[in-house]
């Protein structure tokens, strides 16, 4: 019998990063968990400055000054307020997102290339928004009661269309998709898919460097739209083993089907939430200010749900981490169950400490990793490797 240590064999993967690289890692991770306590604020600041222009309230006087108009006054009210709200927190996003990535070396784009993309993706998410609120103001007045439930339904089918589309609309505004190229890379991700029944004309290759160097690969779409996407730096650096334990993840994640299990998970977030906000809404209305808000149904009180919704959202991300957190575990075991590549995949984790510190606490971990840490994930891969046969895949004869 051989005397593999998997205890040891995880501290020497981690050991392929100096001390200092390990330093870095821990001071962009940690200072991101700070990032979202002040983005929180900022949002609540934003959202309070606006109730107190009165401007919302004015735009809702404006449009029923005659009669009632609830649709127009909400997608209206809506628009405004995300259009002002995205320009208040524009100098906070380019701190936070490029600004500090760019200094941790994480971003390879000049300011302008950054707003642009920016720019995009506020108007996919302003249309997105202001249909979806459109939609909840609708229903508070029709089922002032049991809007929340309805209105949970609405955001999980809407999750779920924009997951579909992403692939074919969304995703090409930003980066090119091309097949992978042949050769040995091609060849064994075609294998890989094959044996695990994905379609192998699934998996492409994308410009990731041209906004950052993270060694990385992701899964999107779902039903026909569903592929597997790998960013061309993390095809620069990998080994075939990485490649085949990384594609063995994210095909973990697209047999399973986990962005529908996780869709389904986020509807009882969501309840949860807009219950919490139905609750909420009248002393955090009287708490902003907001004197000429006619209540919960009134779309001049935007600002208040949305001010709710990320204290609400930062108190739930918890919860939220964890539901990816199970399946991305769910993930790293169907690639050690069917690449069998433990070393593959340890060496690619180690890759990925410099956006994500390998060793936080189990707390630390719970609250805000969306992924296991590092370490874990590796000591899983060498615990794998320590009962299992490399080849077969099979449990090591005794
Ligand atoms: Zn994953």
């Amino acid at each position: 019998m051989t005397t593999f240590d998997p205890a040891a064999a995880t501290a020497a993967y981690l050991a392929q990063l100096s001390p200092e690289a390990h330093e870095k890692a821990l001071h962009y991770t940690q200072g991101g968990h700070w990032l979202l306590l002040w983005g929180t604020l900022i949002g609540v600041l934003v959202s309070f400055i606006i109730i107190r222009t009165g401007i919302l309230t004015g735009v809702r006087k404006w449009l029923e000054s005659k009669k009632p108009r609830p649709w127009l006054t909400s997608l209206l009210v809506t628009l405004v307020y995300l259009t002002i709200s995205w320009v208040l927190t524009l100098p906070w996003a380019l701190y936070s997102e490029w600004w500090r990535e760019r200094a941790y070396g994480l971003n390879n784009q000049t300011w302008g290339d950054w707003l642009g993309e920016a720019g995009v993706s506020a108007a996919i998410s302003v249309v997105a928004m202001t249909v979806f609120f459109a939609v909840l103001y609708a229903l508070v007045r029709r089922a002032p009661k049991t809007w929340w439930i309805w209105s949970s339904g609405v955001a999980t089918l809407g999750i779920i269309t924009l997951i579909v589309l992403a692939p074919v609309y969304i995703e090409p505004l930003f980066n090119t998709y091309t097949d992978v190229p042949a050769g040995p890379v091609r060849e064994a991700i075609v294998k890989l898919a094959k044996e695990n029944g994905v379609p192998s004309d699934k998996v492409y290759v994308y410009n990731g460097s041209k906004q950052s160097d993270r060694y990385t690969a992701n899964v999107s779409g779902l039903f026909g739209t569903a592929r597997v996407a790998i960013s061309d730096a993390m095809l620069k650096k990998a080994s075939l083993a990485e490649v085949r334990g990384v594609v063995g993840h994210e095909m973990g994640h697209y047999v399973h089907m986990h962005s529908l299990w996780m869709a389904a998970a986020y509807s009882l977030v969501f309840a949860f939430e807009f219950w919490l906000i139905h609750v909420l809404f009248n002393p955090a209305a009287r708490l902003l200010g907001a004197k000429d808000v006619k209540g919960l149904a009134d779309p001049s009180g935007l600002p208040v749900v949305l001010a709710l919704l990320s204290v609400i959202g930062l108190l739930m991300s918890p919860v939220t981490n964890s539901i990816t957190r199970v399946a991305e575990t769910d993930a790293d075991i169907f690639s050690l169950e069917h690449a069998h590549e433990p070393d593959g995949m340890a060496i690619a984790l180690v890759r990925t400490i410099e956006y994500r510190a390998a060793t936080p606490s189990r707390i630390e971990e719970i609250l805000f990793y969306d992924h296991p840490s590092v370490s874990a994930r590796i000591r899983r891969c060498m615990d794998w490797k320590a009962a299992h046969d490399p080849d077969s895949g099979k449990p090591a004869a005794k």
